[in-house]
């Protein structure tokens, strides 16, 4: 196979956009795999600012993190991503080159939890505000469950009306798979 699956499409975005040493958001810390491949990408001198609301994500974030021992280069919040622009210091706003959002509930978590639409779409606002120039949002969409629907269409909704002026959109999906795969939406931040 040669065209690329969704998570290491998501990947290649992020290590185009970050470089050793760059600020980086991991929007849904679940069970961290997006945050050590983010750490393991910037690096010592980088740092990943990363949010979950739930305890267990955080719990089964920082486990993981200490057995890599990858500690140092990441702050966990326990609230929304919904207080990014908040979280990270004002020093480092316009520095953030890259950000994930994996959508939906955590795997082998309660499926009650998930991402809603309007924390999604300020957060992905804040981003655009506070990142560098070609920084990249990467936003992976589950769509297999009922709010991962709704969540969807607002997301689309809400990204095609971006400035064209201010951001690149793309989407990157396998139209003619079953079980509603999940897709990729990134944006790049314009000069
Ligand atoms: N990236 C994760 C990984 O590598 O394992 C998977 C993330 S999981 C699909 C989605 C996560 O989003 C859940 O852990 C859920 O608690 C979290 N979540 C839901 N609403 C949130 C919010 N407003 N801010 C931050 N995280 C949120």
């Amino acid at each position: 196979m040669k065209v690329k699956q969704i998570l290491p499409f998501a990947r290649n975005l992020l290590e185009a956009a970050c470089s050793p040493g760059d600020i980086v958001v991991d929007g849904t810390l679940g069970n961290g795999h997006d945050t050590e491949f983010l750490a393991r990408l910037v690096g010592p001198n980088g740092h990943v600012y990363g949010f979950d609301i739930q305890e267990q994500a955080i719990v089964n974030t920082e486990d993981r993190l200490i057995e890599q021992g990858l500690t140092s280069m990441v702050t966990l919040f326990q609230h929304g991503h919904e207080k990014v622009k908040e979280s990270i210091p004002t020093h480092l706003h316009g520095k953030v080159t890259g950000a994930i959002f994996n959508l939906g509930y955590l795997p082998g978590g309660d499926k009650s939890i998930v991402t809603k639409p309007l924390t999604t779409i300020s957060a992905i606002d804040q981003l655009l505000n506070i990142m560098a120039v070609e920084g990249i949002i990467v936003l992976v969409i589950y769509h297999g469950h009922p709010e991962g629907v709704i969540e969807r269409d607002a997301i689309i909704k809400h990204v095609k009306s971006i400035d064209q002026k201010l951001a690149y959109v793309i989407q990157y999906g396998f139209i003619n798979q079953n079980n509603h795969p999940p897709f990729i939406i990134a944006i790049e931040k314009r000069d």
